[in-house]
């Protein structure tokens, strides 16, 4: 009988692959393994196996399974569901949420790039034929793909060939799936069992009376012992000896201490835990409801104002639910901006703690998923970033989604497009786990779903201690200007505030929704401003590195004397970012320590931690920084907020923007005046009056709520309509003029008129030399989904059959943000 599998390749295929194997491979194989399979004419793919069965496919003849390369499954069954579904949801293909899901060591394909190991030098009597002419291949040039050594070698079946080198040390790929995972050993020191005897012990202690350093090894190994109780490194008994690793293992060589390996998994935490806080009453309170809804209900949104301690509840939860063994996954907006939490949680459960990082190295990710695969202890409670939900969990049991407003849990590009906090919902569903959604400043959609019964819904007014909420004044900069008030972009109020706090030792968080100097730099004679050369904007002036930059491809030019068109010397800059504020307050207050915290200055694994340890540690007086300042940030000695300008998130062009702003400002307020006195926040804009700063000032959330929703009402948009945008990007502006007019009549024919909007030519409609057309699609909540899907799909299909639109990429985004 034949056997064949369903196969997920990591590709945009709509459908699974099916392969034929033999009976011993079906015998072995199981869901969730891995197997290379070829593809196309002379491709290679680290497949999944989805399901083995025995029916042939109708339309092709399956070809055959090039080798299992997995002992066990590496994904779940679980996780085969939550593909499916956002497949399906957000219209991509399980190949592109697979890709999206596993470690790229775990993902092979001819494009893997293969390099030479200089430090191993192969004679050729150690290499086979083909061994020796991917060898002889790669002295000439540095790197070469798989589907290189095919042409090579003239042959498919490579791979055999390339595990081979690889084992001989003489190459590395750069995915390195072939290279089994090593964890890091360390290596620990004990006494050879001969000398366990305190008599034999002595007596080795007089025999090297002549040896003092090898004596010394040996008393401050007995005093380390002493000290803790715990195995002993040799990098330890070194240090404490201050004594060189060849010491150490000449007492190895002569039978005296002994060494052994344990593994050692990088993602480690060190040190002592310490007891969960007592709840105050406020918090006991929101527990408790907390518990009653999840009696009734799956999903509930925890509403609580900035420092009431979210964190204590969700913290108290998870304690009352480890004893079961199941796992519990907490999920943050940027978990580079978290370490402060992140050691608040080791502090708490210590080891149980696993954190998934998107700057962990390749390695590090597989340590992490295998944990989580295993359901090891050391993975009881995963900490990630929107990407940490794909992972293989074992058994869930709760979901924490932290600040499940941020617009950072949603993805853009690539595919999938999920919306992490969705998502997230839907996961807890098919683990039966319970889901709390926190925020200060909760979205208008969650809000709405818990009004409405979808979710349970827990309101914790007060901050802990009882301190005020930060009060908010709005400074209005255009009578400042007029009165002559302003010093560069600060009004005399937030100057004297700033000099008042300094004066007490306070500290200072200024808030300036951009980065850079100055966004625009314009000549006065011609009015001519430099644009990007690839993308339709203009370039923004760094003072600090003297260029201008495209915040969109990273394009940059030295900054300019004089003007590029008319070449006059009179250029003027226009509007500003942190980097003009930073240099401002640094004339200002010359004697203060001022830093800035945006993603110029944050770059590199530890760059957030460095600045925000210092300002923990009262390092730094006023730091200056972007959105960043506004993620759950918590320092104690902050008693003053300012945002410089109000304005220009107000005006963004989106229909979230009010939304937003109201969200931003709330919470780099909730950054004042967490521990004792009340807090203090000076709004400077052009516009008082402004409803949401009105809303946002009073702490009205509610009437922003209220107000936000008939708006959205009123005009067609979530939660009352699911938005699905269409994009199209192509580098021929006439191509992309036509194609997008085909789309979005297309899809008006399938969706009637009302329903397609477009095509719009978004507010930069030019990045890295595409051109891009949006289409939108509102779909009401009652009409079927599936259904329209369905339909969007259709014309995708259709569109893409068209030849001269075929170099056309349509990307659709549901749920789009
Ligand atoms: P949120 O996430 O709601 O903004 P946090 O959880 O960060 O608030 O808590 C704000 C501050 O108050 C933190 O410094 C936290 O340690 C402290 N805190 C909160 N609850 C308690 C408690 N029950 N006992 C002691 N300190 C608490
Ligand atoms: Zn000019
Ligand atoms: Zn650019």
């Amino acid at each position: 009988m034949p056997y064949f599998i369903d196969a997920i390749l990591p590709i945009p295929v709509e459908k699974a692959f099916t392969y034929s194997i033999t009976e011993a491979e079906a015998k072995f194989l199981q869901a969730g393994m891995r197997v290379a399979v070829p593809f196309g004419k002379s491709k290679v793919y680290a497949a999944l196996v989805k399901n083995i069965h025995t029916t042939p496919p109708t339309l092709y003849e399956a070809k055959e399974i090039e080798h299992i390369l997995d002992e066990k499954p590496i994904v779940t069954q679980k996780q085969f569901e939550l593909w499916s579904w956002m497949a399906s949801y957000y219209m991509c293909t399980e190949g592109e949420v697979m890709r999206a899901s596993l470690p790229s060591a775990f993902l092979l394909e001819s494009e893997t790039i293969i390099r030479l190991q200089p430090e191993v030098v192969l004679q050729d009597e150690d290499l086979q034929d083909d061994e020796f002419l991917i060898y002889e291949a790669l002295q000439h040039q540095s790197v070469i793909k798989i589907q290189e050594v095919m042409d090579i070698l003239g042959k498919r079946k490579v791979l055999p060939t390339i595990k081979k080198l690889l084992d001989k040390g003489a190459i590395s790929v750069q995915e390195e799936v072939y290279e089994q995972y090593k964890p890091k050993l360390v290596t620990f020191v004990q006494l050879h069992s001969h000398y366990k005897e305190e008599k034999a012990f002595v007596a080795l202690l007089d025999s090297l009376s002549r040896a003092p350093k090898q004596r010394e090894l040996l008393l401050a190994f007995f005093s380390l012992k002493a000290k803790t109780n715990k195995p002993i490194t040799t990098l330890a008994l070194q240090k404490a000896a201050n004594a060189t690793a060849t010491q150490v293992k000449t007492l190895v060589a002569k039978g005296i201490f002994e060494t052994y390996e344990k593994r050692k998994d990088r993602v480690e935490f060190e040190g002592e835990t310490s007891g969960t806080k007592t709840l105050n009453e406020h918090q006991v309170e929101a527990l408790a409801q907390v518990k009653e809804s999840f009696e009734t209900q799956n999903v509930c949104l925890l509403h609580g104002v900035t420092a009431s301690g979210k964190t204590e509840i969700y913290v108290s939860i998870i304690e009352e639910l480890l004893h079961t063994g199941k796992q519990i996954l907490y999920l943050l907006p940027e978990i580079a901006l978290t370490t402060q939490l992140i050691s608040r949680l080791q502090n708490y459960f210590g080891e149980k703690v696993a954190v998934f990082h998107s700057k962990y190295s390749v390695h590090e990710r597989v340590e992490v998923w295998n944990n989580v695969l295993q359901n090891a202890s050391k993975a009881q409670i995963i900490i990630g970033a929107r990407s940490a939900m794909l992972l293989p969990f074992y058994e869930l049991e709760l979901i924490v989604v932290d600040e499940e407003h941020e617009s950072s849990f949603k993805q853009y590009d690539p595919a999938p497009r999920y919306h992490a906090r969705d998502a997230a919902v839907v996961l807890g569903h098919l683990f039966k786990a319970k889901v709390i959604l926190g925020s200060a400043t909760p979205s208008v959609e969650t809000v709405y779903n818990a009004r409405h019964g979808k979710y349970g819904y827990v309101y914790l007014g007060h901050r802990h201690g009882n301190i005020l909420m930060p009060e908010i004044n709005l400074v209005d900069i255009k009578e400042k200007q007029r009165k002559r008030e302003m010093t560069g972009h600060f009004s005399d109020t937030l100057l004297r505030a700033i000099t008042d706090a300094l004066q007490l030792g306070e500290q200072v968080i200024l808030f300036q929704n951009r980065r850079g100097f100055s966004p625009v730099l314009e000549c006065k004679t011609c009015g001519h401003a430099p644009q990007c050369p690839n993308c339709d904007v203009s370039l923004t002036y760094h003072k600090y590195r003297n260029q201008l930059r495209c915040h969109y491809c990273g394009h940059h030019i030295a900054m300019q004397l004089k003007c590029m068109a008319c070449g006059s010397p009179d250029l003027t800059t226009k509007g500003f970012g942190t980097e003009q504020i930073e240099a401002e307050l640094k004339e200002l207050y010359p004697e203060y320590s001022i830093a800035r915290m945006d993603s110029d200055t944050t770059r590199g694994k530890y760059g957030f931690e460095k600045i925000i340890t210092a300002f923990e540690q009262e390092e730094i007086d006023i730091l200056v920084g972007t959105q960043m300042l506004t993620k759950g940030l918590d320092f104690r000695n902050v008693t003053l907020v300012g945002i410089l300008n109000a304005d220009s998130m107000l005006n963004f062009p989106d229909f979230r923007a009010h939304e937003r702003s109201y969200q931003l400002i709330a919470q780099v307020s909730g950054r004042a005046g967490r521990t004792e006195k009340q807090g203090k926040v000076l709004v400077q804009t052009y516009n008082p009056y402004h409803q949401i700063l009105q809303q946002v000032s009073a702490n009205k959330f509610d009437a922003m709520y209220e107000e936000q929703l008939q708006e959205r009402h009123d005009f067609k948009y979530p939660p009352f309509y699911r938005l699905v945008r269409i994009t199209l990007r192509h580098r021929d502006y006439q191509k992309i003029e036509e194609s997008s007019i085909w789309v979005a009549k297309a899809l008006r024919q399938a969706l009637g008129r009302d329903a397609v909007l477009g095509p719009e030519t978004p507010p930069v409609a030019r990045i890295r030399n595409q051109y891009r057309r949006n289409v939108l699609i509102k779909i009401n909540r009652r009409q079927n989904l599936k259904q329209i899907k369905g339909l969007i799909a259709r014309v995708q299909t259709s569109f893409k059959a068209i030849p001269q639109y075929r170099s056309v990429r349509l990307i659709i985004d549901v749920d789009c943000y």
